[in-house]
């Protein structure tokens, strides 16, 4: 990577429920990367951890309260957009308070490991894909 290239840290969870679906939200009109469904999270602020930030992020968009040790790291991507590098650790999470709701207009959906292939995703969450149906099964 030459030194001049920007990176960018975002960090993202596949919340998990009792059926062993995986919730997705739709990036939304005006976005880049508008309509296409994603793993939720989004960027850390200066200094911050990523589980403060995932934590953070889940709050604002899902309005749900995560506890940190209730946040296990999976994976993680990393992927050359043309304007940047992201680096995107992906943390899974089975127990939150409160109940999902999209509080930024965004749409959700909990759908099947498997069926995540169906689904339009940005370039950097696809190959996050495996590690879901290999933990979940399809
Ligand atoms: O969500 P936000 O627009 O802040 O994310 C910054 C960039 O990170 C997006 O434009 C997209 O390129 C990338 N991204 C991604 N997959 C995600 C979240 C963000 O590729 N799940």
């Amino acid at each position: 990577m030459s030194p001049s290239v920007k990176l960018l840290l975002v960090v993202a969870c596949a919340l998990i429920d009792s059926d062993n679906r995986v919730l997705v939200a739709q990036r939304p009109e005006g976005k880049a990367l508008a309509g296409m469904w994603e793993f939720p999270g989004g960027k850390l602020e200066p200094g911050e951890r990523p589980e403060p930030a995932l934590i953070r992020e889940l709050s604002e968009e899902l309005g749900i309260t995560i506890k940190e040790e209730c946040l296990a790291p999976l994976t993680f991507a990393s992927f050359a957009y043309p304007e940047f590098h992201l680096l995107m650790p992906l943390y899974i999470c089975r127990r939150w308070e409160g109940q999902v709701a999209s509080r930024e207009a965004q749409a959700l959906k909990w759908v099947r490991p498997a069926k995540l292939r169906e689904l339009a995703m940005p370039p950097a969450d696809e190959p996050l894909i495996p590690h879901l149906i290999d933990l979940l099964g399809a």
